[in-house]
C-alpha cells in the first residue's frame, strides 16, 4: 500500500474543511457583527490561520512524500495536520465505502515514508521492537509479556526465532497485550525509535500515541483471523533493521 490514497483523501478532507470554515464565517458574520465590529475580523483571521497551518502542513507532507526530500525540517510536526484531517478522512472513507484498513495501511505507508525521509535526523541508539501478544501461539503456556526470553523456543511461533536471532539487534523487545501496556512500555523504555508490529488499527493509534517518538510500522499477518495466532514476516523486520539497526546497541 502506498501513501497516495491517504494523501488524496486528505486533500479532499482539507477542501471540505475549507468549505466548512467559509460557510461558518458567512453564517455567523451577522451575529458576531452585532456583538462587536472586531469579532468577525478576529474570527476570520483565526480561520485563515487554521487553513494556513493545516494546508501548509499537508502541502509539506505531500511534497516530502513525492520528492523524498526532507522538507519537514525544521517543521517536523505532522501531527496538527493529521489530527485535524484524520477524522474527516475516516468519514470520507466510510462514505466512499473504502475499507478502513486500506486507509490505515496508506497512513502507515505515509508515516514510514516520512520516517525514512527524515532518517538522518533520527537517532537510533535505542531501538524498541514492540510486538502484539497475538503473535504468540495461542496454546503456549509460557508467559512472555514480562520477559520475552521466558520463551522456550519450541518453534510454534515467531517469538522463538525473535529470541534466537534478534535479541541483540534491539535495545529492547517487548510484548504488549493492549494499548495502555504499549504506552507504558514506551514511556519506560524511552527509545529513540520504535519498530512496531500490529494490525492496521492498533498501528495507526500507536503511531499517534507514541509521537514525538518515531514509530516505523509493520503490519502482522492474520491467516486465522484477527488477534489469533498472527504472524510476522521476518523479511519486513530485516528490512527495517537494515534501515535503522546499524547504530543500535548490541
Ligand atoms: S516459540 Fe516460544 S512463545 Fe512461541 S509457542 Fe514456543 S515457547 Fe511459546
Amino acid at each position: 500500500m502506498k501513501p497516495k490514497l491517504f494523501l488524496v483523501l486528505s486533500w479532499v478532507a482539507f477542501i471540505i474543511f475549507l468549505l466548512l470554515l467559509v460557510t461558518l464565517n458567512y453564517l455567523i458574520y451577522p451575529r458576531l457583527h452585532t456583538i462587536t465590529k472586531e469579532l468577525p475580523i478576529i474570527f476570520f483571521i483565526l480561520s485563515a490561520l487554521a487553513v494556513l497551518i493545516i494546508g501548509g502542513g499537508l502541502l509539506l507532507l505531500t511534497l516530502t512524500t513525492i520528492t523524498k526530500m526532507d522538507l519537514l525540517y525544521p517543521h517536523g510536526k505532522k501531527q496538527i495536520t493529521v489530527r485535524v484531517l484524520l477524522p474527516i478522512v475516516t468519514l470520507l472513507g466510510k462514505i466512499l465505502q473504502i475499507h478502513p484498513d486500506k486507509i490505515r495501511l496508506s497512513y502507515i505507508a505515509l508515516n514510514n515514508t516520512l520516517i525514512l525521509v527524515t532518517k538522518k535526523r533520527i537517532k537510533t541508539n535505542s531501538l524498541l521492537l514492540l510486538l502484539p501478544h497475538c503473535l504468540q501461539w495461542s496454546e503456549c503456556p509460557q508467559r512472555i509479556t514480562r520477559n520475552i526470553t521466558d520463551c522456550k523456543k519450541c518453534g510454534k511461533c515467531v517469538i522463538g526465532e525473535l529470541n534466537s536471532k534478534y535479541l541483540n539487534k534491539f535495545t529492547k523487545i517487548a510484548v504488549a497485550t493492549g494499548g495502555s501496556i504499549a504506552r507504558k512500555i514506551v514511556v519506560d523504555a524511552r527509545p529513540d525509535l520504535i519498530i512496531a508490529v500490529a494490525c492496521e488499527r492498533d498501528l495507526l493509534s500507536g503511531i499517534n500515541d507514541a509521537y514525538p517518538i518515531p514509530t516505523y510500522g509493520i503490519t502482522n499477518k492474520r491467516p486465522y483471523g484477527p488477534c489469533f495466532n498472527t504472524q510476522l514476516d521476518l523479511k519486513e523486520l530485516e528490512k527495517a533493521l537494515e534501515l535503522f539497526g546499524k547504530n543500535n546497541k548490541t
